[in-house]
């Protein structure tokens, strides 16, 4: 039996944060979005314990998640702003604070779970006339016909656009059958995250402290909870997933320097790898990566999903004055390379700048280190600007 194809003036392949944003923004014009996604977004309970991953959302985000009609049930959800950014190094005296009423906002950005985030999305693209969800589907094979390419999912279907996205993650099959390369660095170091009660409240501040063998955040949840991104060796992860949890809370506080007290209550724990990865294009013709399927970075400054946003909103902002019939264009496409690789490359360099600066043993780099911290923290005017950069302003 043939089977039917069907057209569409775009296929995006994942409907992560990244994917879910760009099609709901897409979907303000008169068009057809196809959007696949092998996995069921959870719905969202507001019983259910604190999603182990979350998200530090800047104003950036938040405008575009806005404009993507997510936000409000967002918030109606669960979400935590924060005021402050407190920032300092092991063993040294050297520390930096961030206020947002230093920049006249009234918060620096949300803390938010990612289950939140995608069940709102998901609730857009369900109500939308323009999409049509392929989900629970998963894409198996792409390629082309003249002007356009063939996506075929795993329950057989068919469907045929000029333009094809991947905001797929970091193991992006669309980058893969499109043959774009892509550049890794294996930090060796795992993100062991985790939800916790502290004696002391969190007084709506993100915490981080940089530790030799990588950045520990405390980033707050509502209820004072925090949630913890702790990058640690890989081999030392894997050994803090097995200790009992009084010894995981003992541990956990002294490498806090106990700043919140004593850890009272501790979730279930898991460690993600941590690689940092750079697609060499992002585009080829009629082919365009997104989010984790372009790049990855360091947890240290909690951006990846922003930098995945912002590309979903360049891209956004590229397509919706045009007729969809050019919405494959490689010239267009190009331009939306061009508009967001700088930007990433500056990120990723950055935080790997970080990651080695902070990790480094020597008593002569942590001294400067940490009088370069306490100089830049009594320089207001570059302080402003930093957090104007980092929220997106
Ligand atoms: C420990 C840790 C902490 C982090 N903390 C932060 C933070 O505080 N702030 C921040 O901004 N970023 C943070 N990040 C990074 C952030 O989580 C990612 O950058 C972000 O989730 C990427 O979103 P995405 O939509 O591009 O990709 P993904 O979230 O990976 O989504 C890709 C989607 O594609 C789907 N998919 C894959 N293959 C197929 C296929 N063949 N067919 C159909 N669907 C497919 C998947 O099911 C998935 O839903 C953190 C990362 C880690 C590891």
């Amino acid at each position: 039996m043939s089977v039917k194809t069907q057209e569409f003036d775009v296929v995006i392949i994942g409907a992560g944060i990244v994917g879910a944003t760009l099609a709901s923004l897409l979907a303000k014009t008169k068009c057809k979005i196809a959007v696949v996604e092998s996995k069921l977004a959870e719905t969202f309970n507001p019983d259910s314990d604190f999603d182990l991953r979350v998200s530090a959302i800047s104003r950036a985000s938040q405008r575009a998640l806005e404009s993507a009609g997510a936000w409000q049930s967002i918030l109606d959800k669960r979400a935590h702003p924060y005021q402050t950014m407190h920032v300092w190094d092991q063993g040294g005296s050297g520390e930096i604070r961030f206020d947002a009423q230093d920049v006249g906002e009234p918060d620096i950005g949300c803390i938010i779970e990612n289950t939140v985030i995608q069940s709102s999305l998901f609730e857009v693209l369900q109500a939308s006339t323009a999409i049509q969800l392929f989900c629970p589907s998963q894409l198996t094979s792409l390629s082309q016909s003249g002007d356009a390419h063939i996506v075929i999912l795993d329950t057989g279907e068919q469907l045929k656009s000029r333009l094809v996205i991947g905001a797929d993650g970091p193991r992006s099959p669309v980058r893969e059958l499109a043959g774009l390369s892509v550049s890794r660095e294996d930090y060796a170091q795992k993100g062991l995250v985790t939800v916790v009660k502290t004696e002391k409240p969190h007084q709506d501040t993100a915490w981080q402290r940089f530790l030799s063998g990588g950045p520990l955040a405390f980033l707050p949840l509502n209820q004072g909870y925090s949630s913890i991104v702790w990058s640690l060796p890989a081999d030392v992860a894997d050994r803090m997933l097995t200790l009992d949890d009084d010894e995981f809370k003992r541990q956990l506080a002294e490498a806090f320097e106990n700043k919140l007290g004593q850890v009272t209550e501790v979730s279930t724990r898991v460690a993600f790898p941590l690689v940092g990865s750079h697609a060499e294009h992002y585009v080829v013709p009629g082919v365009a990566l997104l989010g984790d399927a372009a790049h990855t970075i360091h947890p240290l400054a909690g951006q990846g999903v922003n930098l995945g946003i912002k590309d979903a909103v360049a891209l956004a902002d590229i397509l919706l004055p045009l007729s969809t019939r050019e919405w494959g264009s490689f010239k267009r496409l190009r331009q939306y390379e061009r508009a967001r690789k700088g930007d990433n490359l500056v990120t990723l360099k950055a935080m790997e700048g970080f990651k080695l600066l902070f990790g480094h043993h020597s008593s002569i780099v942590k001294q400067t280190r940490n009088t370069g911290l306490n100089v830049l923290n009594a320089m207001p005017m570059v302080k402003q600007k930093i957090m104007r950069q980092a929220m997106g302003l």
